[in-house]
């Protein structure tokens, strides 16, 4: 039976730094409790509170970090994502300069949604259907700190609405360590988060960390039942969907023996270019390849 560890929200950072003193350590193959606070780091609780103004410098808190032992730059992390339970209410915002139309909503304007019964609530006669989801995860990168804003080859902000419950995200170890941190749950949240927030979230994840040494990756990748996925950030959306289309390729042709056209046409076929994030100082693409299309004759990707 693996271990099992409880970090509560007072253990957190605001970027992810090789330098972060560690909340917990952990010995792989274990499970991991982190307790989250939503992105303004629990600051927005109700209109009261957006009256008051927020700490602007204090938000996206990811707990940890986690110090997985024997994690060494070059093996993969791998996060099985077993559960996200989320609070009662959620939270969102736009405008004010924030998101796709934040130069055309001047004031920055706040809406609250209780969640219940696996909705959450928009009015007295819509609501949402729940879909948690993690918004930050990541590791400490090798050279400077990253902003928890900030998403990248260490994870982060991906705001990825496939890092969900059954997901395993995998992330390439930068330093001795690994130092995981996980933040910014999500109620809910569509593709591109053209508002600049999901329904925002305080909760709870329970994580099972594993270590890959068989792995070479050099960007997040993902895999659910269905699919396996590339999640890659840059500063223009066309960058960041090349180059997650080109790690898929190079997955395929590497890791599968695929001929690089093959594997290409495969992808043009059955593989789908999605958008993750544009709102993040980073923007997030993703390429999602379906099992279906290849794990027959090929076998397994990761
Ligand atoms: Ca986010
Ligand atoms: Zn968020």
């Amino acid at each position: 039976m693996p271990q099992s560890h409880v970090v509560d929200k007072s253990h957190y950072v605001l970027s992810m730094s090789a330098s972060a003193r560690p909340a917990v350590r952990v010995d792989p193959p274990s499970y991991v409790q982190l307790e989250t606070a939503d992105c303004f780091g629990d600051q927005i609780r109700g209109p009261a509170d957006v009256d008051r103004g927020m700490d602007w410098e204090h938000i996206n808190p990811a707990t940890g970090p986690v110090y997985v032992a024997g994690a060494e730059p070059g093996d993969v992390l791998a996060i099985r994502v077993e559960s996200i339970d989320i609070a009662e209410q959620g939270v969102m915002c736009t405008g004010g300069g924030f998101g796709v139309l934040g130069d055309t909503i001047e004031q920055t304007k706040w809406r609250f949604l209780p969640i219940r019964d696996g909705l959450a609530l928009w009015d007295d006669q819509s609501s949402i259907p729940i879909a948690p989801m993690i918004g930050v995860i990541g590791v400490a990168p090798a050279r400077e700190a990253v902003p928890c804003e900030t998403p990248g080859p260490h994870g982060g902000n991906m705001d990825t609405r496939l890092i969900a419950e059954g997901a395993v995200v995998y992330l390439p170890v930068q330093v001795t360590g690994a130092l995981l941190a996980v933040g910014d749950l999500h109620a809910a949240m569509g593709d591109g988060e053209v508002g600049v927030t999901g329904i925002e979230v305080s909760g709870s994840v329970v994580l099972h960390v594993g270590l890959r040494r068989d792995l070479a990756l050099t960007d997040p990748l993902l895999e659910n039942a269905t699919s396996v996925t590339t999640i890659a950030s840059a500063r223009t959306l066309d960058e960041a969907a090349e180059a997650a289309t080109r790690h898929m390729a190079s997955l395929l042709h590497g890791r599968l023996g695929m001929p690089l056209h093959d594997a290409v046409m495969l992808m043009s076929a059955a593989g789908n270019l999605e958008v993750s994030q544009v709102v993040d100082p980073l923007k997030t693409a993703r390429f999602v390849m379906p099992k279906l299309a290849y794990e027959r004759s090929c076998g397994r990707l990761v």
